[in-house]
């Protein structure tokens, strides 16, 4: 630590209302930055003032879409020490991201310690209030000015931090869900396994139509057959069907979720049976018909666990668990932001703790 540039800013901003901060509305002081170019390679990491960035028109990410992000947080543990959440699988699933776009890849450690040296100067901005949190979004954008169609020369990765309220205002509560069976966000092959704009530029249309229906969020299904259900939102999901637990495996379209990867854990170290394997909407809305659909929730860093109150597909709409929060769900939701803010034992060696 330390050896980072630092260029603060020289007033500090003020503070949102910690109850009114909403979901990547505010942004802190500083932010990290480090260039890429062909011929010098990533260079060192920099941390600058917060603000505005120079872009060549041209500037190759404007017009290809060459990018790729990750989303994850830091908090205020009870005792005031401030840690990480497994951010060294943000480092690897970033690079893994790089490697489907054609961006060179970046030493994870040293943007680590970049994150680190970045929450840690902008410590004041991390909110302790419950549910809130310091949400870190590293990206990286092909800057080179070129309209050529091709990996571009120069880069940048940007590091910005966002402090975020509770995701559900009133606690956690159930969504309605409407199954996508016109549009798809991914295919096989394609760029669902990575974090990328792309997929979601690709997604906007099926979700404000899903809004305009009522539905919060859209269930995507494959690419191919529109048969299996792959995610919800920008969600993993998973089901609770007689006793055992059924999330889409890793088919390649699917986004490699981090929360959806401690879940798993969680689950099994309580004796759950989790089996990660293709679940088409059809079995789904069978096993619901039957009365076996027990729970059904998305996961992911933003919300950590969204539970699915009602589905729609096609004229079918389901209940499920009446409803309301099912047993599991909010005892993944407690068990992790529990973990989370220092409340509960962290048995899996998942935060990483900053140190002053
Ligand atoms: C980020 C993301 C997720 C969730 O990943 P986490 O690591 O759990 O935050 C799921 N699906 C998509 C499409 C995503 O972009």
């Amino acid at each position: 630590m330390g050896k980072i540039q630092i260029v603060r800013r020289e007033q500090p901003k003020t503070k949102p209302d910690p109850e009114k901060l909403g979901f990547g509305q505010y942004f802190t002081d500083h932010m990290l930055v480090m260039d890429y170019s062909a011929e010098t390679g990533w260079r060192e990491p920099e941390i600058v003032p917060y603000g505005p960035i120079s872009l060549d028109p041209s500037a190759m990410v404007l017009h290809y879409g060459q990018e790729v992000f990750e989303g994850m947080k830091a908090y205020t543990l009870e005792d005031g020490r401030i840690a990480l959440f497994r951010p060294d699988m943000n480092m690897k699933r970033m690079n893994q991201s790089c490697e489907r776009l054609s961006i060179p890849p970046f030493d994870p450690e040293t943007v680590l310690e970049g994150i680190v040296e970045l929450v840690s100067l902008d410590r004041d901005w991390i909110p302790d209030g419950d549910d809130t949190s310091l949400y870190i979004r590293p990206f990286i954008i092909a800057t080179e000015p070129c309209l050529g169609v091709r990996a571009a020369k120069e880069y940048k990765l940007i590091v910005i931090l966002s402090p975020v309220g509770s995701y559900y205002p009133e606690g956690i509560h159930p969504v309605s869900i409407y199954v996508e069976d016109q549009f798809v966000r991914a295919v096989r092959g394609g760029t669902g396994a990575a974090k990328t704009s792309g997929n979601y530029a690709a997604g906007i249309k099926a979700q404000e139509t899903a809004k305009e229906q009522g539905f919060s969020q859209v269930l995507w299904l494959d690419g191919v057959e529109k048969k299996y259900i792959e995610e919800v939102g920008s969600m993993n999901v998973f089901f609770k069907i007689g006793g055992e637990v059924v999330t889409p495996a890793l088919s390649g379209s699917i986004l490699a979720g981090i929360t959806r990867d401690s879940v798993i854990t969680m689950l099994r170290s309580w004796g759950l049976t989790v089996t990660e394997r293709k679940i088409s909407v059809e079995e789904l809305f069978e096993a619901a018909r039957k009365g076996l659909l027990e729970e059904a929730f998305g996961t992911g860093t933003a919300a950590v666990i969204s539970p699915i109150g009602t589905m729609k597909w096609e004229q079918e709409q389901i209940t499920i668990a009446g409803g309301n929060t099912g047993e599991y769900a909010k005892k993944l939701y407690d068990t992790i932001t529990g973990i989370q803010k220092g409340l509960l034992e962290d048995r899996f060696g998942w935060m990483k703790e900053i140190q002053e």
